[in-house]
């Protein structure tokens, strides 16, 4: 992707770029601090430069200011090299031969870890340099290509280095040299300290701007995800240390005061550049060439203190209300499934709903929220011999709100009543198959919504009742529709009607078209669904002893919605003509049918209003 291909920034018209906008104005009065200039280099930044760029983890940009302008990263290149030696070589190797302990020195020290004969960490210029070790291939030509690669694919485009800058660091950096001798000496890195240094004054001298910078952070804040490009650059794992070490050691011997006043993971180089990571929520990126005694940025500092504190930012000062996991619970008796049921199958189900409880739940599920969720699903265990867990309205599932999930489903299994996970997003089924399939996925995944579940519940319960004899052939004199009618008149309504067989999907009636015959099922279950998008809904099912396109009856018109077998099904039908013959001959039979009808449509209208009380 090059910058021409990123999402346009967001400027003075959006909240968050007005935001930055008075920020940098009001701070431009900020003037204070020096450039530095022990980088010959360095010294010819404008003191008036500075610029903000605040990359979100949908990958949207904010900036204001210069925030265009582009300067060399400087020390801010330690994470990222520390990252790509964590994931290359994994963390025991590192932590050979650099930890991540503090120094309380400042970045240039001349200091080693004795004790443990390695860099004190990777953000101070010794551990840098042992990082860089790590990471120094045969040639300076191969180590270069491999790190500009990798700041690339972290900033979303291609990056260069600037070379005077780096020429002025090579000519100038005999401190550096120093560290690099004394570590060979101290046997932690190859006496080849010139092909190391290199590639750390080469890092170094990675052009960047704060956009650049700010999707940089943003990786780091999606766990290792590039927001713009939606590369992995790091795994979560290595992000987790790289943010660790940053929090820590990350602005120089100032870090300890930081993490009180601003508490994020941030690192800051001589430049002026500063970035800073909300984890999860967005990359922050500031520049402005005038450093404190300490080495930093001062209006960077500034804007990260301000950021923090306006938006509660603070990683100790965490706010999250696990409250809302929870967006309702419901048993069967006030929700029903989209099944219709016959007079007597309904009032075997009123005595049973109780014991179908669903819990939906909403938002992110980290350890807290899935805490409480596991709290309420042992208290429905405890009434209710099925318990749903609904996930439809989920955004994400953390590692530890998965292993809950996980027990809650071993745990549940084992108290006799039956555990199923529903309405599982796209986005997360291979986390949740893999969670749970080692513990009998299979019966916990069974159902994918929550209104299947609840048909299968009511089946159940009916089935258990001797309410419905599955595969029993409904004979008319049981249908709903022909109830209070005599041998007699069944009789000529058998005359009068035919008997089809479907098979799972056929097609019985189809939206649209003229409505010519009524139906009456005698086996199996027929789904009504209707046309919605390129797919259809299904609004409502029937079941034996239960009449679909009986509307016909009424007004003759056309199909209102369509009728699919949802397996082998059996319906008798009855022709409009034939029913309409039936009203001339039989009157008395006609007005039972229409008053069945009647009775039939008000049920459904009282049921939907129940239910649209229930939820408002
Ligand atoms: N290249 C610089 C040095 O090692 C980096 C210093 C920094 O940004 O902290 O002197």
């Amino acid at each position: 992707m090059n910058i021409a291909d990123r999402p346009g920034p967001l400027l003075g018209s959006s909240v968050l770029g007005r935001y930055l906008e008075t920020l940098v104005s009001d701070l431009s009065r900020l003037n204070i601090g020096d450039i530095a200039t022990y980088i010959p280099q360095l010294g010819l930044a404008d003191p008036t430069d500075f610029g903000v760029a605040i990359v979100t983890a949908d990958g949207r940009q904010y900036k204001a200011g210069t925030c265009d302008r582009r300067v060399t990263i400087q020390s801010v290149s330690k994470p990222f090299m520390y990252g790509q030696a964590l994931d290359q070589f994994g963390r025991e190797v590192v932590l050979k031969s650099v930890g991540v302990e503090p120094t309380g020195e400042r970045f240039n020290a001349i200091v080693l870890d004795e004790a443990n004969n390695r860099a004190f960490n990777p953000m101070v210029n010794s551990g840098a340099i042992v990082t860089a070790a790590l990471l120094t291939r045969d040639t300076p030509a191969q180590s270069e290509a491999d790190m500009l690669a990798l700041f690339s694919r972290l900033a979303g485009r291609q990056l260069d280095i600037d070379m005077p800058v780096f020429h002025s660091e090579h000519e100038t950096g005999h401190r550096n040299r120093a560290i690099a001798w004394l570590m060979v000496n101290a046997g932690i890195i190859e006496p080849e300290p010139d092909k190391v240094l290199d590639l750390y004054f080469k890092q170094c001298s990675v052009l960047v701007d704060c956009t650049d910078l700010a999707a940089m952070a943003c990786t780091l804040a999606k766990r290792g995800t590039q927001p713009f490009t939606g590369e992995q650059v790091f795994t979560p794992d290595t992000t987790r240390d790289i943010l660790s070490v940053m929090t820590t050691c990350g602005m120089y011997d100032y870090a300890g005061q930081w993490v009180y006043d601003v508490g994020l993971p941030a690192k800051s180089g001589v430049s002026g550049m500063i970035m800073a990571v909300v984890p999860g929520q967005l990359g922050l990126a500031v520049y402005s060439p005038l450093l404190d005694s300490v080495g930093n940025s001062v209006r960077g500092i500034e804007v990260c203190r301000r950021f923090a504190r306006d938006f509660g930012l603070h990683t100790c000062a965490s706010a999250l209300d696990p409250g809302g996991a929870i967006r309702r619970v419901y048993t069967a008796r006030e929700v029903r499934s989209l099944r219709q049921r016959t007079v007597a199958e309904r009032a075997v189900l009123d005595g049973a709903g109780a014991l179908f409880e669903a819990v939906e739940l909403t938002g992110p599920l980290y350890f807290a929220a899935a805490e409480r969720v596991a709290h309420r699903t042992a208290e429905a265990a405890q009434r209710a011999r099925t318990v749903v867990l609904d996930l439809t309205r989920v955004e994400s599932i953390d590692k530890g709100a998965l292993d809950i999930l996980r027990r809650v489903a071993s745990l549940t299994a084992s108290e006799s009543c039956r555990f199923h996970v529903t309405g599982i997003p796209d986005r997360l089924k291979a986390d949740l198959a893999e969670a749970l399939s080692a513990w009998n996925g299979t019966a916990v995944l069974a159902y994918p919504t929550t209104e299947s579940a609840l048909e299968a519940f009511e089946d159940g319960v009916l089935t258990g009742s001797g309410a419905i004899g599955i595969g029993d052939v409904m004979r008319l004199s049981q249908a709903d529709i022909f109830k209070g009618l005599g041998p007699e008149d069944i009789a000529v309504l058998e005359r009068a009607a035919s008997t089809f067989s479907y098979a799972a999907g056929d097609r019985i009636i189809t939206h649209g078209d003229d409505a010519l015959a009524v139906y009456v099922v005698a086996r199996g279950v027929v789904s009504i669904t209707i046309p919605l998008g390129s797919g259809t809904r299904r609004i409502s099912a029937v079941g034996a002893g239960q009449a679909f396109g009986e509307m016909a009856m009424l007004d003759g018109g056309r199909r209102s919605a369509n009728a699919v077998a949802s397996g082998a099904v059996i319906c008798h039908a009855f022709a409009i003509d034939a029913i309409r013959q039936i009203a001339k001959d039989h009157p008395h039979i006609y007005a039972v049918i229409l008053s069945n009808l009647v009775r039939s449509l008000s049920d459904r209208l009282r049921a939907a209003n129940e239910q649209l009380g229930t939820f408002g």
